[in-house]
């Protein structure tokens, strides 16, 4: 076991005041009767007492450990307004869904950076942080840490992250630390400011929250020898393009365009062209009116990262464009062999866009409504229908925001990011979309849930194998807790020569008009074996089933190649890189060209793209200590203080919560008891002359190692014994009763 996981040993015993480990039991022996005496009350209350459910911090204290035991405790506590549990390695968060004064304070930040042992005090997000900040010293060589922050839409990732963040940008930041809050300066403000500004640019407002991530982040916090912040980086997944020209309904577009339309000075509305009461398809109102009120500081942001005011212009121009574009319509034409027109009203609105976009009007018109198709040397122009004509502008929004969003995203990344000779460690902070099942599900969420299942599998790989398997080594008897291997569900997803993602790729590179049906036969044949899916032949829609390890997901195979290959004109293109707008002229020529084909197909797809950088992700993740952190969301309404148990228990199911604390209250093995018990030497030796190999094996375990390691297997004997006693006192009870 190497230092880190020692200190996380430790501090998971310091807690662990006595789970019962019952896979360590041997019967018929007696022990010593003081020490029933001792217990019996605790015991009891354990067993028995639901009033003190509120006070059990870790939930490998609760007595048995069922879904239904522990979402009572995780009720119980977030009654009493406690948001936070241990759940052996895994740190549970309950969304309050309101502000809760002082949770976060600077006071508190300083309590538990200051304590030498944080993990005594009540459990807290700082505490994952400060042990994350310890452990990157590490005790022989430095180990880098992650941070692994999962849960589902609204469940309070992104809020964590951010926590997680000031909380290092306060205790790490190497301009006079922990005065006041205005010493969060200089590279901390600036590793700060990336929040609001990718939140702006890549958070909406969706049905199940008004602040919903729609791409996934991991920043990794870069520390120098002396263990202070010189800088970060930021990596960033599959941003929800499609948002830009066709919102859910109900839902939103980003946050960044209401910002514009609700900040803007009158200078700014002229130049963008848009008046106070100027209606844009693209912005559809949703009820509630959040997060638009930070246009300012969103503006500042910009200006502490460097973007000059030349640059904010630029951009606000291209998302003013692109609003713009949004009320373009055309008219169906009659004649197959004539473009469609554009609506008599949508002409003003395609000037503006091109003026806004920098680039010719009329070349934008054709663009949107003829096709170049090119036969060799020679170039045929095509028509498009209506229908074609909406989605080539739709298409032509899409690129563009999410070509802008990657162009800040290495903006931030260059104002944040240290010189490699300055910066020695990182701590990882990982935010993505949680687990997502909805009525229609399609390579969006085909993508996320495979991103889960890998973390999952991380997971599992990480902390639940190695610690039985290190039990099998010291020769325990722990009854194995069955968990879910789910490397079957990965190989149907990703695995070769044939999976979903191996035959979508090749569907997508064939380019054929029938994709979708061929696409469907394929898989029901050449995937006809594996149990991970399944289908509904009687179904309408045509749609495949995957068993997750969170639960079945219903895959929608219409549009699914298409997606995959998210093609764009190549004339658009062109278009875009004449643009005199020096910026969108400058991402286009940069990197557009160099990934497209000359049929406008990207040449890496979707799902190999978000293969390969999910990989260096995970590489990365195996490189560092990980810590996890579950945020639950405590019902579907973002009401405050509001516990609903089937929406919690599902979601206690979705992440595997339960396996997790058999384990880790077995495995964290006991790890306080002997300080508790206070054996006295000949105590010590009757018990252990009566228990069985396990024990004896840890006490020889005891007897060899020194301090720390010795701790460990003192309170492992003691779980022994204590679960034991219970086992004892509770067929007394029994007996009695009968
Ligand atoms: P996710 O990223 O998981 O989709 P968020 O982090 O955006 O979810 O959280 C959704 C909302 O829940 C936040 O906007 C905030 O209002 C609320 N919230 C989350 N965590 C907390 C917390 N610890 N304290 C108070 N409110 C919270
Ligand atoms: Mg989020």
């Amino acid at each position: 076991m190497n230092s880190a996981d020692d200190r996380r040993n430790v501090r998971a015993g310091h807690r662990n005041g006595g789970g019962t480990v019952t896979g360590f039991v041997h019967k018929g022996h007696s022990p010593h009767p003081s020490l029933d005496d001792s217990l019996e009350g605790e015991i009891r209350a354990f067993l028995t007492d639901e009033d003190q459910l509120h006070t059990y911090d870790d939930l490998t204290k609760v007595n048995p450990v069922t879904p239904t035991t522990v979402l009572k405790c995780l009720q119980a506590r977030y009654r009493v307004k406690v948001f936070y549990t241990h759940a052996g390695c895994t740190l549970v968060a309950l969304n309050p869904f309101q502000p809760i004064p002082d949770l976060y304070s600077l006071d508190v930040m300083k309590e538990y950076h200051c304590a030498s042992q944080p993990q005594e005090f009540k459990p807290h997000i700082f505490i994952v942080a400060e042990e994350a900040y310890r452990n990157v010293q590490g005790q022989l060589e430095p180990v880098n840490q992650s941070l692994v922050v999962s849960g589902e839409s609204g469940a309070g990732k992104t809020w964590t992250s951010r926590c997680l963040m000031k909380y290092y940008a306060t205790v790490a930041a190497s301009s006079s630390v922990l005065k006041s809050q205005d010493t969060v300066e200089r590279i901390e403000r600036r590793v700060l400011d990336s929040n609001p500004i990718m939140e702006a640019f890549g958070n909406a407002c969706t049905l199940r929250n008004n602040n919903s991530s729609r791409f996934g982040k991991y920043i990794q916090l870069q520390l120098d020898r002396c263990q202070l912040l010189v800088g970060a980086s930021v990596q960033t997944y599959l941003l929800e393009k499609t948002r830009v020209a066709c919102q859910p309904a109900n839902e939103r577009n980003f946050h960044i365009f209401y910002q514009m339309m609700k900040g803007a000075t009158d200078e700014q509305r002229k130049e963008w062209k848009m008046s106070h009461d100027q209606r844009f398809v693209w912005l559809p109102k949703a009820e509630k009116t959040i997060e638009e009120d930070c246009f300012h500081d969103t503006v500042e942001a910009m200006v502490h990262l460097g973007i000059n005011a030349e640059k904010q212009r630029q951009i606000f121009k291209i998302l003013a464009g692109i609003l713009q574009l949004g009320n373009v319509n055309f008219s169906s034409s009659t004649d197959e062999s004539q473009p469609c027109n554009l609506q008599e009203q949508s002409k003003d609105f395609l000037q503006r866009a091109a003026e806004l976009l920098c680039v010719p009007a009329e070349e934008l018109q054709l663009c949107l409504r003829v096709r170049t198709l090119k036969a060799g040397k020679q170039s045929v122009l095509k028509p498009c229908s209506q229908a074609e004509c909406s989605m080539r502008r739709d298409c032509l929004a899409k690129v563009i925001y999410a070509q802008l969003f990657e162009w800040l995203v290495t903006f931030i990344n260059n104002s944040i990011c240290a010189d490699k000779s300055t910066w020695c460690n990182f701590i990882g902070v990982l935010d993505v979309y949680g687990f997502e099942c909805f009525q229609i599900n399609n390579l969006e969420q085909l993508c996320i849930n495979y991103a889960n299942e890998k973390l999952q599998q991380h997971f599992v790989a990480h902390y639940l194998r190695a610690q039985q398997e290190e039990y099998v080594s010291e020769g325990l008897q722990w009854s194995f807790v069955k968990y879910q291997d789910n490397q079957s569900c990965l190989d149907l997803i990703e695995g070769s020569p044939v999976s979903v993602f191996s035959l979508l790729n090749e569907e997508s590179r064939l380019n054929r008009a029938s994709d979708a049906k061929t696409f469907k036969v394929r898989l029901e044949k050449e995937l006809c074996d594996n149990v991970n899916i399944s289908w509904d032949k009687f179904s309408k829609v045509p749609h495949f089933t995957v068993a997750h390890y969170a639960g079945k997901v219903n895959y929608q195979i219409q549009g699914m190649v298409e997606k995959n290959k998210d093609p764009v004109p190549p004339e658009l293109i062109s278009l875009l890189q004449k643009s005199e707008n020096a910026l969108l002229h400058q991402i286009f020529t940069d990197r557009e060209a160099e990934n497209m084909t000359s049929k406008g197909l990207s040449k890496v797809t979707v799902v190999s793209k978000f293969k390969n950088s999910l990989e260096s992700l995970m590489k990365i993740l195996h490189t560092t200590t990980p810590h996890y952190t579950r945020c639950i969301k405590p019902n579907p309404d973002c009401k405050p203080l509001t516990f609903k148990k089937e929406e919690v228990i599902m979601q206690l199911e979705a992440c595997g919560i339960v396996e997790t604390i058999h384990i880790s209250a077995a495995a964290l093995t006991c790890l306080t008891l002997v300080s508790q018990l206070d054996l006295l030497e000949d105590q010590r030796k009757r018990i252990l002359s009566q228990c069985a190999f396990s024990i004896q094996c840890c006490w020889l375990r005891y007897q060899r190692r020194r301090r720390q390691a010795r701790r460990q297997s003192a309170t492992l004997i003691q779980a022994v014994v204590r679960s034991w006693l219970v086992r004892r006192q509770v067929q007394r009870w029994n007996r009695a009763a009968a």
